[in-house]
């Protein structure tokens, strides 16, 4: 049983049914519409990213605080099947090698046989690129690349920014086209990729509008699901795919987590696992705009160019990451008709970590999400060395430099934190480890530590957010579980 049909959701579910003599059941929380014309138009065309929306009714839209200042935000999640692989910016980027050296028991060679299995790639040749898989990718070109694009890319490089033409090559970081999971404007979601063309197996069910409300036991062995709806489903396996809040929601809904806090709400403590919902990271952006006038191609992405970006050769003073932990992402498309064209400054990896904390036994209260974003001084001057090196590149492309990427850095801190808002890439809020370790969650195999029948299959298991956005590394999870559920 799968719980939670989004990015790794559905890429598991659509791996492991491939042998008809394994039942695949996948519950989803919100709707599941059964074919790819049956999604509605904002989430099919990748230009619209009006699903990220507070509020839109296939958007969690979590309230969440970003910093310790008291304001109050929020960070989306997909809530349809495919997940948030069905409202996001379609970007497919692979983790680096950096990123996947440095998770417990996990290896470059089996992760990169598992990105690789997932991809269509249709503009790079093998053999460190798939062909056969069911994720389309593609980069921007010919009509579909914004004549902004070439102008920000050739600023880049005259500031000394070297190519990565191939952001999925295992290339030291640089700048380059953005690779996209999407075909002839449309938003391939993880849905669309691995089950849909599935539905027809007599072996896989999804049921959606079906959310789980906590996991059963038969002593010490998970065995089933209780739906919101108090329906008790068995099964020889739960896995959760939920996504990096609700799966670790789940587990303390369930009794595992940090038992101090379950104990605060009521809920009866099974395992003490202080790592649930604990030590999590993702990358804070800010969005600095500027004025410019090019029509784009309908079926055009928004985000058409990236730079990654060691910190250190941006400010001697910061510490060095020869992999990039720093991102300036080109959304060459305005967010409204008329509006501004933006470059997203990200720091991809913080030293902030963020915490879920249960606010109530009751599993329709999602939890206090807190992501202490900019906490430290090193943190704030990584953002600070983004945003001036952006503002650096527009005046490169000929473009007014806009004037808080001038600012000194009392007046650039002000208005970084007004405009400081989440990429929504939260991982590792059941992170991989070993057991000893009171941190870790899940086991190399993706197993719940001190439980049977149990595993987490989604962001919550990476250890830290990689460099580079995680929804092809969400897909490339659902891949590789496949893998070891099949050992
Ligand atoms: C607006 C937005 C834009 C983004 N843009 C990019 C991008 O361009 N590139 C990039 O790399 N990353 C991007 N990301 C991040 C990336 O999409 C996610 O990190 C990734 O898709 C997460 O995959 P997942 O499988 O962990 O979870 P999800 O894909 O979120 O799947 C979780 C699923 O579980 C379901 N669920 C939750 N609770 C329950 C429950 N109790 N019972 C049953 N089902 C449940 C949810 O409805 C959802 O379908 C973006 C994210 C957002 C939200």
């Amino acid at each position: 049983m799968v719980v939670g049909g989004g990015s790794a959701g559905c890429a598991l579910a659509g791996r492991l049914s491939e042998d008809p003599g394994r039942r695949v059941l996948v519950l989803e929380a919100g709707p599941a519409p059964s074919r790819p014309a049956d999604y509605p138009d904002e989430l099919r065309d990748v230009s619209s990213l009006a699903a990220a929306d507070d509020g839109h009714p296939y958007n969690w839209s979590f309230a969440t605080q970003l910093t310790d200042a008291p304001r109050r935000a929020r960070t989306a999640r997909g809530r349809v099947l495919g997940g948030s692989s069905a409202i996001n910016g379609a970007n497919h980027l692979r983790a680096t090698r950096a990123d996947v050296e440095a998770w417990h028991g996990w290896c470059w060679d089996d992760v990169l046989a598992a990105y690789v299995r997932g991809e269509d790639d249709h503009d790079v040749p093998g053999p460190g690129h798939g062909h056969e898989g069911p994720v389309p990718v593609e980069r921007p070109a010919g009509e579909l690349l914004a004549g902004l694009t070439t102008r920000v890319v050739r600023a880049a490089a005259a500031l000394g920014v070297p190519a990565e033409p191939d952001k999925n090559g295992d290339a030291p970081p640089g700048v380059g086209l953005v690779p996209a999971n999407v075909s002839r404007g449309v938003r391939v979601n993880a849905a669309m990729a691995y089950v849909l063309p599935h539905r027809d197996r007599r072996n896989l069910g999804v049921r959606g509008d079906s959310p789980v409300a906590r996991i059963l036991f038969d002593g010490g062995r998970a065995c089933g699901v209780e739906t919101l709806a108090g329906e008790r489903i068995e099964a020889g396996e739960v896995v959760l795919a939920a996504g990096a809040i609700a799966s670790p929601h789940l587990l303390a809904l369930s009794g595992i987590g940090p038992a101090d806090e379950l104990r605060e709400v009521g809920v009866p403590v099974r395992l003490d696992r202080p790592g649930v919902g604990h030590g999590w990271s993702d990358h804070p952006s800010v969005f600095l705009g500027f004025a410019y006038d090019e029509p784009l191609h309908p079926e055009a992405v928004s985000a058409q160019a990236a730079i990654h970006l060691d910190a250190a050769t941006l400010d001697p003073d910061l510490p060095a990451d020869p992999a990039g932990d720093l991102e300036v992402l080109l959304f060459a498309r305005p967010f409204a008709p008329g509006g501004a064209r933006h470059l997203m400054c990200a720091v991809q990896r913080p030293d902030s970590r963020g915490d879920a904390v249960l606010r109530s036994a009751d599993p329709r209260e999602a939890p206090r999400l807190r992501h202490h974003y900019l906490a430290g001084a090193t943190d704030r001057a990584r953002m600070r060395a983004v945003v001036r090196f952006a503002g650096d590149l527009l005046g490169s492309s000929g473009i007014a430099i806009p004037t808080a990427a001038r600012a000194p850095d009392a007046e650039l801190d002000a208005w970084i934190a007004a405009a400081l808002s989440t990429s929504s890439h939260l991982c590792g809020s059941a992170a991989i480890g070993p057991a000893t370790d009171p941190a870790a969650v899940v086991d190399p195999q993706l197993r719940v530590h001190g439980v049977q029948g149990l595993r987490v299959v989604d962001t919550s298991v990476i250890p830290t957010v990689p460099r580079r956005g995680p929804a092809a590394t969400a897909l490339m999870l659902g891949e590789r579980a496949a893998d070891l559920l099949r050992a």
